[in-house]
């Protein structure tokens, strides 16, 4: 149930960013309206940052990186006060939960999931601090080998706008928990809530300066951080373009990076498979977050037997998803920006005019303002699958159906894009299960699931395209840190 807290949070409220402890405005005044896509109104500002901000926040991160407390602070006590931004977090979850369905358009339920899984990844690289360990190396006779795992030192954290909370959670737990400092830059579309957690870092007891939030365009503050010589490695998460921008910056300070780039992500439905089981989960893949999610199951890859079949049940699912205002709850919520919508417009367009079928849309419900950015899910049948709609993010609620002949067939299908970032397997036979993930180009494959974003302990990343490096579990402990090999000679 909704209070009403998620029509007026933040109403009227000038954010300032957080650097080195302190809420400040921008070095150039400018600021950045914030509209709600439910209705396109705006109802808050934020800061535009410029290079002397994020100069400053880097400073300042590095400080407290070279200088402060949290450098020497022993790993057991950063993981307790990780765990404590966990809690509160939980302690807020409302009052997160409403400003980030305000700020993004999406559902509160899914405002409510993401206040969750922010809470989780705190829970989770809070207990991790002190787990993760160097080794001993068997080394020639006289000698004693031993590795560390050291901070990279500044961390630069740019994050985009779909999830904000779920994803600069996971880049704040794993970067403080190796011992870092981090400079975060959110989206320019939805930077609310990363505010609220720096203030909520400060209160946890993470020290001044260790998580700094930078608010601000892409192509001003974002460029100027991903190519700050005192920055020491760069995660990224968004559109690949602007992450070979990013990379293209740290490149020349020969720094490294974690990329996470989107994907086109299949699911593959064979004729043995419990359809009725699979059904939810594939409408879901989609619809969540409006499809704005890196981990979409945007195609689906259906045996030639039961290709009808699906097609006749998931068009009939389709033509009952309703997109409506953030605070209604219901299938979705608006996409992010007039742009956004424009974009898969277009998508939808090219594939009309190629003679794609649409097989079922979903609908607009009629209490939804006129002036949000609403989408109506779309079902596309038959689908070439070298057409930009089978090949490309669309990043809106577009699902896409392929028929395929056999196991040959469908890998090729799975294959056939330049990403590989999630794929789904249903089928109930076991040998062709084992296959199957393992031939799929992905860097998470469920088997009669799919988790679009889900499992703060996966290792979650991509292949090609998608990009590079690894997020969530323990792995990212290791993207978020590096070796350092000591030898002794003692003869
Ligand atoms: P984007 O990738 O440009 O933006 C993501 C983040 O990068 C934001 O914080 C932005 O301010 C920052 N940024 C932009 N240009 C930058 C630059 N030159 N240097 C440093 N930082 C920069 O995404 P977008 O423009 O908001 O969306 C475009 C498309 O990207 C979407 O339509 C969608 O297909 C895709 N996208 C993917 C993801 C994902 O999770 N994979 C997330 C957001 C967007």
């Amino acid at each position: 149930m909704d209070n009403g807290l998620s029509r007026t949070v933040a109403e009227g409220r000038a954010f300032k960013q957080v650097i080195d402890g302190r809420m400040v405005d921008g070095a150039s005044g400018e600021r950045i309206d914030v509209a709600c896509p439910s209705d396109g109104r705006v109802f808050a500002s934020i800061p535009a940052s410029n290079a002397t901000d994020v100069d400053r926040a880097v400073r300042a991160a590095r400080r407290a990186f070279d200088e402060g407390p949290w450098g020497r602070m022993p790993a057991v006590e950063r993981g307790r006060r990780i765990t404590r931004l966990g809690r509160l977090v939980a302690d807020r979850a409302e009052e997160l939960a409403a400003l980030e369905s305000r700020d993004t358009g999406k559902p509160l339920r899914q405002g409510r999931a993401d206040v969750a899984a922010a809470m989780r990844y705190y829970e989770f690289y809070g207990g991790a601090a002190d787990k993760i360990h160097g080794d001993t190396i068997p080394f020639l006779e006289g000698y004693t080998a031993l590795t560390l795992r050291e901070p990279h030192g500044v961390v630069a954290g740019i994050v985009p706008w779909n999830y904000p909370l779920q994803i600069l959670a996971r880049v704040v737990g794993a970067a403080l928990a190796m011992g870092n400092t981090l400079v975060a830059k959110p989206a320019e579309d939805a930077s609310l809530t990363a505010i609220r957690i720096a203030e909520l870092a400060l209160e946890a007891g993470i020290p001044e300066g260790v998580v700094n939030v930078v608010t601000g365009y892409g192509r001003e503050a974002g460029a100027a951080l991903s190519a700050h010589p005192m920055v020491d490695y760069v995660t990224f998460t968004g559109s690949p373009v602007t992450g070979t921008a990013i990379q293209q910056a740290a490149a020349l300070n020969n720094r490294g990076v974690t990329m996470e780039l989107g994907g086109k992500s299949p699911q593959i439905l064979f004729a043995d498979a419990d359809i009725e089981a699979a059904l939810p989960v594939l409408v879901n893949a989609i619809i969540q977050n409006g499809g704005q999610t890196c981990s979409a199951g945007s195609r689906i890859l259906i045996e030639k037997p039961i290709y009808e079949k699906v097609v006749a049940a998931l068009a009939e699912r389709f033509s009952a998803l309703t997109a409506g205002p953030h605070d209604a709850d219901l299938d979705l919520g608006a996409l992010i920006n007039p742009a956004q919508k424009a974009r898969v417009e277009s998508y939808v367009r090219a594939a009309e005019e190629a003679d794609t079928p649409i097989l079922s849309r979903g609908r607009i419900h009629e209490d939804a303002p006129g002036t949000g950015f609403y989408y109506a899910p779309v079902l596309f049948g038959n689908v070439d699958p070298e057409s930009a709609l089978a090949t490309e993010e669309v990043f809106g609620p577009v699902l896409s159906l392929f028929p395929f002949e056999d196991e040959a067939g469908a890998i090729r299908l799975a294959n056939g894009t330049e990403y590989g970032l999630v794929a789904g397997v249903w089928t109930r036979d076991g040998a062709r299960q084992h296959r199957v993930a393992k031939r799929v180009r992905a860097g998470q494959v469920y088997v009669n699931g799919y988790g679009a974003g889900g499992g703060i302990e996966l290792p979650f990343g991509g292949f090609r395209k998608s990009g590079h490096g690894r997020e969530k579990g323990f792995e990212a402990l290791y993207d978020m840190s590096a070796t350092k090999t000591i030898v002794f000679n003692h003869g």
